[in-house]
C-alpha cells in the first residue's frame, strides 16, 4: 500500500497490484492502472462489511459477498450503462446487490408518487437493510441514499 505512484502519471500501481492479488480482472484493474481509483475501498453510498470498506475477499467462482465488484455508476445497467471506466465505481458484491435492490425499489415508489416517508415505511416493512449502524429507514435516509 505504500508503494510509490508509478511513472508520475497519477497511477497508483499498488491498487492495481492489490486487485491482481485478489484475482480481479477487467475494468477495475484497468482503472487502477490508469490512476482512476484512489484506494481499494468500497465506494457505495452504503457499505455493509463489518470490517469496513477496505476489506475484500479474493475473487472466486461464484464470488463471495465481499469480493470486489464493478458497479454500473452513474448510469445503471438497466438504463443502458456499460462497465467502462467512466461508468464504474468499486463495490463489494453484497453492497452492489443491496444498492441495486433499494435503489430500484425507491425509484419505483417515486414513480408511483409515494412520499419519502411512505417509501421509508415500505422499505422497513419489506425488511430492506438500512445503512450500516441504523435499524430503520427514515425519509431523510431514503433521499440521501437515492441521490448519492
Ligand atoms: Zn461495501
Amino acid at each position: 500500500m505504500t508503494k510509490a505512484a508509478a511513472g508520475g502519471d497519477g497511477a497508483d500501481s499498488s491498487i492495481a497490484d492489490q486487485l491482481h492479488a485478489l484475482g480481479a480482472r477487467g475494468v477495475l484493474v484497468q482503472m487502477a492502472e490508469r490512476g482512476q481509483l484512489l484506494a481499494l475501498k468500497c465506494e457505495m453510498p452504503q457499505c455493509y462489511h463489518h470490517k469496513g470498506r477496505g476489506a475484500f475477499d479474493p475473487v472466486t467462482t461464484p464470488r463471495t459477498n465481499w469480493a470486489p465488484s464493478p458497479d454500473h455508476y452513474p448510469i445503471l445497467k438497466k438504463d443502458g450503462g456499460h462497465l467502462r471506466p467512466e461508468n464504474v465505481r468499486l463495490a463489494h458484491v453484497w453492497c452492489n446487490q443491496r444498492d441495486y435492490s433499494w435503489r430500484t425499489q425507491i425509484r419505483t415508489l417515486l414513480v408511483k408518487g409515494k412520499s419519502l416517508t411512505e417509501i421509508a415505511a415500505t422499505l422497513n416493512s419489506r425488511s430492506v437493510p438500512p445503512a450500516h449502524g441504523t435499524n430503520r429507514w427514515t425519509a431523510a435516509m431514503v433521499r440521501k441514499a437515492y441521490v448519492s
